[in-house]
């Protein structure tokens, strides 16, 4: 027992750890403190927030690592570019209860919780009202009632914010309630703390999200080879054991993971720690991410140098997300995205 307690003080005690002061994060790599001021002011609008665990996996003194790239605060951000909303994906009107998005028939996206284990800059959630839109324990219970209700729903996908930073026992009482509605088949987790925090992964979280009359997925988020270290890997093992399938998803990001090594070695990581390449994104056109942003030309030219370099398995599908679409659309064939 006290074992138990000590392994969740662990991890908890990582996240509340985290790094939220830009110059302790730029003094502790090394970097030119002329950032700080800039990356005080970007923070503002959407805070630094990263583990340490995942500090340590960025080389000191370079200012483009591409694991600090993805949470340090730029000046940049402060741009305003036409195109570039607030609301990209146009949530709110799938949004019919708080806390519970349902925008393609056979799966219901929950968001347990608002807070994540670290702040992506290019996060397209960036802007959401995460606040307003949690349901709240006495609210979960209109979420599982229209999950109930609706028999074309096989499949919950935890989203958020990160789901695995709500503890345990909030978990273990989502899957009980999941498991008796029959027509549920999958519960499928959409979380980077396996990643960024694979001390989360306990025996107490695996026994929380998994049942027998259910298949459990988690898809893990991670865009470059240099975030899979062998915490990441053997916490993955752990889930495989006790049967879950885990899947990758990327974002495609300028000066992070736009080319092909970068990809195809990112692949190969995933599948090395068990871990299916799912979806390649292209970026949601997010106010204060268009510094990310890829040509659609670019986005296709590298998917096609995947192709053509590894076995089919390793490739992701290159994926946007439309407003209105009736599912994630492929960008690989000749369907239209806007750019
Ligand atoms: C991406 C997403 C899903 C899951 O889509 P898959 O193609 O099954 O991965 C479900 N609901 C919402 C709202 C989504 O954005
Ligand atoms: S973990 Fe996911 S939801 Fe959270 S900030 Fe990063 S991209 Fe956004």
């Amino acid at each position: 027992m006290k074992c138990n307690l000590d392994k969740n003080k662990s991890w908890q005690h990582a996240l509340t750890n985290a790094i939220t002061e830009p110059s302790e994060l730029i003094k502790l790599l090394e970097l030119d403190e002329a950032l700080i001021p800039k990356a005080h002011l970007a923070a503002i609008t959407f805070p630094l927030k990263v583990p340490r665990g995942f500090v340590a996996r960025m080389k000191k003194g370079d200012v483009n690592d591409p694991l600090l790239q993805q949470v340090l605060p730029l000046a940049a951000e402060l741009e305003t570019h036409a195109g570039y909303e607030t609301d990209p994906l146009r949530e709110k009107q799938f949004n019919p209860i708080p806390g519970l998005l349902h925008k393609y028939p056979s799966r219901v996206l929950l968001t347990p919780i608002g807070a994540c284990g670290i702040n992506c800059r290019y996060c397209f959630r960036r802007h959401f009202a995460y606040e307003d839109n949690n349901p709240g324990s006495a609210g979960w219970e209109k979420a599982i009632d229209y999950i109930a209700k609706d028999p074309a729903i096989s499949e919950v996908i935890l989203s958020g914010g990160d789901p695995l930073v709500a503890n345990d026992s909030t978990l273990a009482s989502l899957t009980q309630k999941l498991i008796h509605i029959p027509h549920i088949k999958r519960l499928r987790i959409h979380t980077r703390m396996l990643i960024v925090l694979p001390e989360r992964i306990t025996e107490e979280l695996i026994t929380a999200i998994t049942h027998p009359t259910i298949k459990t997925i988690l898809v893990t988020h991670c865009n470059h080879p240099q975030e899979i270290n062998s915490e990441v890997v053997l916490a993955a093992q752990k889930l495989k054991k006790a049967g879950v399938i885990l899947l990758n998803q990327t974002v495609l990001l300028k000066g992070i993971n736009d080319h092909v090594d970068i990809l195809a070695a990112l692949s190969e990581a995933l599948f090395s720690a068990d871990i299916l390449p799912y979806y390649l994104h292209i970026l949601d056109k997010v106010q204060g991410a268009a510094h990310f942003d890829l040509a659609l030309q670019t986005a296709r030219t590298l998917h096609q140098g995947l192709i053509e370099r590894l076995s089919g398995y390793l490739v992701p599908k290159l994926v946007c997300e439309q407003p209105g679409a009736p599912a994630k659309v492929s960008m690989t064939g000749l369907e239209f995205c806007t750019e």
